[in-house]
């Protein structure tokens, strides 16, 4: 704990190569959780089956106990690679099975996915590939595991998108597309892009969330003629936002996640106003009110937020974005303070010194310890010994959090304990949501 300049312990050459438990999948997992965070987009599997089966306990019951829709789960088409492909190959039995999934699948966008077996023989399967391009909308993703985790696998679907699939297109002055929220790897991505289209539209800005739209050919093919990529993490969708930079030449502006409350959202819809050049009375306005409504809402939290758990200390064990934006809104508006603060996604670590900055709170003189971790045992022991009353976390902190017989409340990757469908806590009224949740884990006991 300090009370002057943020701490940052950060690993980085030195680590371990085994990782307990991290919160995140590698590449293949990543770019399945793209394919079937669209709508009417099926993934093929050109790996072992066990990858495909890892998803449903890894990425769907993961993400907020979701389902991943009709064409995730068990219903992936995969090559189910074995010994015998590995000696022979497996192009010809991935050549079949894009041949049947066609046949079967009403779908907008094939994407096949290459786990580490056709890496590691050498499978040439951007050829399989192309035997199909002109039947169907295909693309193929390269992503053995070992290059990476599930953030890395985003980047590169959208880098295969940018590459295979995409056209330039005229740009529209009004038309943005948002990046940096990763489906089911984020917990509330659902409510959170909707929460954010909806607050652009307030102030005229057509948002191209991308994942939750519906007609997704139509998203995906007018992804280059927006005028500004939004890139809402201080790392994640930086390396799509710079291949679209080149290949459209979209500019991109980053941000250090989805705004949760009125500070955060207020600020974010400035400079979108600033970028797009739109009216400011009309922006204004819309602030004005909106801030107004929220903090008249908040007012009625004053008792439980100041008389019966005033200026409590708390700790974050969570993803990048997470981390911040709920740190933030705790400091700015809330008066909370922060013990400690663990990011659980890895982000490389040209972001980490950007990312430590973000914490940086204006409203009070306290900055948290920041630590670098993605083990969960070494999580664990950095929250051991500590005075915070709340952990906001994982539900793999769940149990734990009890031993050390503090509050928990389950906000990132993996949430087994909580069903997040539309809930987030972005906007005006996302900070609100937030204390309501925060604050209803200590109330009572009657
Ligand atoms: S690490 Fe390799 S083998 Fe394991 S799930 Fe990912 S792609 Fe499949």
């Amino acid at each position: 704990m300090s009370n002057d300049k943020a701490q940052c312990k950060s690993q980085t050459n030195n680590e371990s190569r085994v990782v307990e438990a991290p919160r995140y999948g590698c590449s293949l997992s990543g770019v399945y959780e793209a394919t079937v965070g669209l709508k009417k987009a099926v993934p093929i599997l050109h790996s072992g089956s066990g990858c495909g089966m890892s998803q449903i306990h890894g990425t769907g019951m993961a993400g907020g106990f979701n389902s991943t829709g009709d064409y995730g789960s068990t219903n992936v088409p995969c090559s189910s690679l074995v010994e015998e492909h590995v000696i022979f190959g497996g192009e010809d039995k991935l050549r079949k099975l894009v041949d049947s999934s066609i046949q079967m699948f009403n779908s907008d966008l094939f994407v096949v996915i290459s786990g580490c077996v056709p890496s590691l023989i050498g499978d040439d399967v951007d050829a399989v590939v192309g035997e199909f391009r002109d039947k169907v909308p295909l693309i193929h993703v390269n992503a053995p595991g070992f290059s990476g985790n599930s953030f890395h696998g985003y980047e590169l679907f959208f880098e295969a998108l940018a590459d295979q699939l995409l056209t330039p297109k005229r740009k529209r002055k009004k038309l943005v597309n948002i990046f940096g929220i990763v489906p089911f790897q984020h917990l509330f991505w659902k409510g959170e892009l909707k929460t954010i289209k909806q607050i652009l539209k307030d102030i005229g800005v057509e948002a191209n969330v991308i994942f939750t739209e519906f007609d997704t050919l139509e998203t995906l093919e007018k992804i280059p003629a927006a005028a500004y990529n939004l890139v809402l993490s201080p790392w994640v969708g930086h390396r799509a936002a710079k291949k679209l930079e080149e290949k459209f030449g979209t500019p991109f502006v980053s941000f250090p996640g989805p705004p949760v409350g009125p500070i955060q959202t207020t600020k974010f819809l400035r400079k979108v106003a600033d970028l797009l050049d739109l009216p400011t009375k009309k922006v204004e306005d819309y602030i004005f009110k909106q801030e107004r409504e929220s903090y008249d809402l908040l007012e009625f939290g004053a008792d439980a937020i100041i008389v019966y758990d005033p200026n409590s200390y708390f700790a974050v064990a969570a993803d990048t974005n997470t981390a911040i934006n709920i740190t933030k809104y705790l400091t700015d508006e809330i008066s909370a303070l922060p013990e400690v603060i663990i990011i659980t996604d890895d982000p490389p670590v040209e972001f980490r010194d950007q990312i430590v900055k973000e914490f940086e709170s204006k409203e009070i003189n306290f900055s948290p310890e920041i630590i670098f971790e993605k083990d969960t045992y070494k999580i664990q022991k950095h929250l051991e010994n500590r005075s915070f009353s709340t952990l906001f976390a994982s539900s793999i902190e769940s149990a734990f959090a009890n031993k050390l017989n503090k509050l928990h409340l389950t906000v990132t990757f993996p949430s087994y304990n909580r069903l997040v469908l539309g809930d987030n806590y972005v906007g005006y009224f996302g900070g609100t949501h937030f204390i309501e949740n925060a604050k209803s884990i200590k109330l009572g006991p009657l």
